[in-house]
């Protein structure tokens, strides 16, 4: 018997040794996440008490066995505390010292009063068993955080398989007790089989489980941290469309492909019309309210495939793919009219807005730079012939 007890212990603890080891590294390498500290002290509290235990076997002394089960209750309720403290909630602090010193005083009792050890595993186990059913109701409960909610199901489940199997070692406890069972050794009883083959294991399931659900709750963080970047580089902060950067990137890859497939590409230069009077007469903020009016138009008019871009103070661009002039003008007279139709108010004064356009269709091989040209010069044009027009560059005959 001791031989099969003695196995199955020295796995437990390397186990824990494991888990603690790992909740150290992860406690450090995410030191801002919430919940890596406790189930790092956790852990190494349960070791401790195991160690006191391995004491107790060697030395008889008693005091190391009450230490040794205050200590690995501590060290169950510490590590739980951390799966609170991760789903960010209230921590039922009174159950660190509760749970060991409820512990403690049945142990000290009964040693001093020559008790019965099935007796006293049963409560420990009782305890042990029940401890984690707080954590497992907050983990199935909880609807919030649906990136880490997979891993959140794994460490509940495995708390369920450490409960369940803690409270048949502490049935068996009863019943040897209740039975007047000959006393045996605690290191000698085979429902110790109980704790190392099964509630060990599931504890490192659990473990496995919370560390997923930080790595799971970092992955979110910076992929949110990524897309935030990605915004802030491709998008123009006042209106929200795409900046002249992005617009850049659009425009090779639209030109590359209407040059592939010989598809026609048309790209508008659109420039609000004296802006520069209207932001006198609103002030710098009701100027940014009617670029955001205009770019808002604007991209409500688009099609889903062209590419709206703000890519200077009151200049926009509209690439149409896959259109030539004719449908971009009938596009573009669209925009002028749904803008005309809108009454624009700015702190009770009323105004209107109106821009000019420069259109040009891509010719063969034409590079970006030529196109944008062509239509920056028909912009020119609009301007040059009174604004709120549409003028559009030929391309020069190839
Ligand atoms: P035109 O009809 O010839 O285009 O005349 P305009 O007044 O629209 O053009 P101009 O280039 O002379 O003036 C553009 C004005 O746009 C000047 C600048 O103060 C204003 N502007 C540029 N960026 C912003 C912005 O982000 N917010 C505001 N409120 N105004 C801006
Ligand atoms: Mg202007
Ligand atoms: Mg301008």
């Amino acid at each position: 018997m001791g031989v099969l007890y003695f196995s199955p212990m020295l796995l437990g603890i390397c186990l824990l040794l494991a888990i603690a080891v790992s909740a150290t590294a992860l406690r450090f390498m995410v030191p801002t996440e919430q919940g890596p500290g406790f189930w790092m002290a956790g852990c190494w509290s349960l070791i401790g008490g195991i160690g006191l235990f391995i004491g107790f076997i060697l030395t008889h002394n008693p005091w190391l066995n009450v230490l040794g089960n205050a200590a690995q209750l501590a060290g169950e309720a510490l590590f739980l505390l951390g799966i609170f403290r991760f789903m960010g909630r209230p921590l039922p602090w009174w159950t660190v010292p509760a749970s060991a010193g409820v512990m403690a005083l049945f142990n000290t009792h009964y040693w001093l009063y020559a008790g019965n050890s099935d007796f006293l595993m049963g409560v420990y186990s009782t305890i042990a068993g029940l401890l984690p059913a707080q954590a497992i109701w907050l983990l199935l409960s909880a609807r919030q955080d649906s990136h880490t909610r997979p891993a959140q199901l794994l460490v509940a489940i495995s708390l369920v398989i450490y409960s369940l199997a803690t409270l048949l070692r502490g049935y068996l406890g009863y019943h040897g007790w209740w039975h007047d069972q000959p006393y045996t050794q605690p290191y000698q009883s085979f429902s110790y089989l109980l704790p190392y083959n099964f509630a060990i294991p599931a504890l490192v399931m659990g473990f496995v489980g919370c560390t997923l659900m930080t790595t799971q709750r970092v992955l979110a963080r910076s992929h949110r941290l990524a897309e935030q970047l990605q915004e802030l580089a491709t998008r123009d902060p006042l209106t929200g469309v795409l900046n002249r950067r992005a617009f850049h990137e659009h425009l090779q890859q639209e030109l590359a492909r209407a040059q592939r497939y010989g598809t026609p590409l048309c790209l508008a230069m659109l420039d609000l019309d004296h802006f520069k009077q209207l932001n006198d007469r609103l002030g710098h903020l009701g100027g940014d309210q009617a670029l955001q009016r205009f770019a808002w138009v604007c991209e409500q008019q688009a099609r889903s495939c062209d590419v709206f871009a703000r890519i200077g103070g009151e200049e926009f661009v509209l690439l149409m793919p896959q259109t030539g002039t004719a449908e971009a003008l009938r596009m573009l007279g669209r925009l002028q009219k749904a803008l005309a139709d809108e009454r624009q108010h700015y702190q009770q004064q009323d105004y209107a807005l109106a821009f000019s356009t420069g259109l040009a269709e891509r010719s063969r091989d034409e590079s970006a730079d030529s196109l944008l040209k062509r239509a920056d010069q028909a912009l020119y044009a609009a301007k040059a012939a009174g604004r709120n027009r549409i003028e559009v560059w030929e391309a020069p005959l190839a």
